[in-house]
């Protein structure tokens, strides 16, 4: 069955009369029968802590869609890396970590890992399979993102994994959704997702998924969630399964948009480059081509250089994106950002300003008008 519809039957209760959607689940206590089954050994479920029929539902489908074995959901896209990361690191361990990961998965890596005696090196995201050279006894993870975080740069997962051996390589596939992405089909043992963004879609909620490719990782990230507490609503991963029924849509449609805008931006004379992996102008349009069945909606364009007022200005006079941080839902926004601010392993000497887009399912002529009319006011003021 191809994802489409998969993910419109899929977590479909099946016992005679019921709604189409798995309802709501809550509850902390767990109710047993008896004495005997209240010391049983291989209790199914005994508290809500570890979830209720809707996360079951929800860590199923994603699961399916990732094409996985094991599922853990977590409060947030940080919290679900972080988790992962702290499944694996121990005093003395060394983790490898993309240059262009996720800004605040950074600050987690320098401001609590390494502080506990937790070796982080950041890698090159172009280092390809000469991410052996910096592979030690010690490394017990490598942690992958593609497209990088603002920069938009495509690892090439398939010649890590031929150089990493057995090492578990995670990736956050945020971008891909788990539907252009198919990442634990190509050498990565962990994927993770910020189902706050596509999966539900809305911009409305707050959740992690990390799926694992085998069983025993699985729950080497499953105990460590339990130790360390972690619990999440089932009216959120209510609302992530329901954004997962119209992933495919709306992911196509976030396609065609980005890819529009950023042909329309290409074309500019007020933008140095844009950087999107579906452009036949990106550094690894190929490997994009070779790895993934498409694009969504994030990308990110360097203005030629102007003055600060001339951003200002322009960032201003939009009507239509908003200023703020997050993707993944129905609308456009537009921020500024500073990569040289969050990278140690690899230069960033773009002269311009970087802008991110996330285009939204408005009409592309109002989001394209919108940025003229933007443009031609920054020119004016500057
Ligand atoms: C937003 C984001 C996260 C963090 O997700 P939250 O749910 O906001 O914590 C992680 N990775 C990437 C690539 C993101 O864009």
């Amino acid at each position: 069955m191809k994802d489409d519809t998969k993910l419109c039957h899929m977590a479909r209760p099946h016992d005679g009369l019921s709604m189409v959607n798995p309802s709501v689940e809550r509850g902390s206590t767990v109710l047993f029968a008896d004495y005997e089954s209240f010391v049983a050994r291989n209790r199914q479920r005994y508290y809500g802590r570890h979830g209720t029929d809707t996360h079951t539902a929800l860590k199923e489908a994603v699961a399916d869609l990732e094409g996985g074995e094991a599922v853990t959901l977590t409060s947030s896209g940080l919290s679900a890396v972080n988790l992962a990361f702290l499944a694996f690191a121990e005093p003395g361990t060394d983790i490898l970590v993309t240059d262009t990961t996720y800004d605040p998965v950074r600050s987690f890596c320098d401001g609590f890992l390494k502080p506990r005696g937790v070796s982080i090196r950041y890698y090159d995201p172009l280092i390809g399979g000469g991410i052996e050279d910096l592979i030690r006894p010690e490394t017990v993870l490598i942690h992958t993102e593609s497209p990088g975080s603002l920069t938009f740069e495509i690892q090439d997962l398939p010649a890590i994994r031929a150089a990493a051996g057995d090492i578990p390589i995670s990736i956050d596939n945020t971008w891909g959704a788990g539907y252009f992405y198919k990442p634990l089909n190509l050498g990565a043992s962990i994927s993770i997702q910020s189902a706050t963004k596509y999966m539900g879609g809305h911009s409305d909620v707050f959740l992690g998924t990390i799926c694992s490719k085998d069983a025993t990782i699985g729950q080497k990230i499953a105990r460590t969630a339990t130790l360390l507490g972690n619990a999440t609503s089932p009216d959120d991963a209510y609302a992530v399964l329901r954004g997962l029924r119209t992933l495919p849509t709306r992911l196509r449609e976030h396609e065609t948009q980005g890819l529009a805008l950023a042909e329309w931006l290409e074309q500019r004379p007020e933008v140095a480059t844009v950087l999107h992996p579906g452009l036949p102008s990106h550094p690894q349009h190929d490997l994009w081509k070779r790895d993934f069945t498409g694009a969504s909606g994030l990308f990110s364009v360097i203005l030629q250089p102007q003055s600060e007022a001339f951003t200002a200005a322009l960032i201003n006079n939009l009507k239509l994106y908003g200023l703020g941080y997050s993707w993944g839902g129905f609308e456009s926004l537009c921020l500024p950002a500073w990569p040289e601010r969050s990278r140690s392993a690899t230069d960033w000497n773009a002269q311009g300003q970087l802008l991110r887009f996330h285009v939204g399912l408005e009409a592309i002529e109002d989001l394209t008008g919108d940025l003229a009319n933007a443009f031609e006011r920054a020119s004016s003021v500057a």
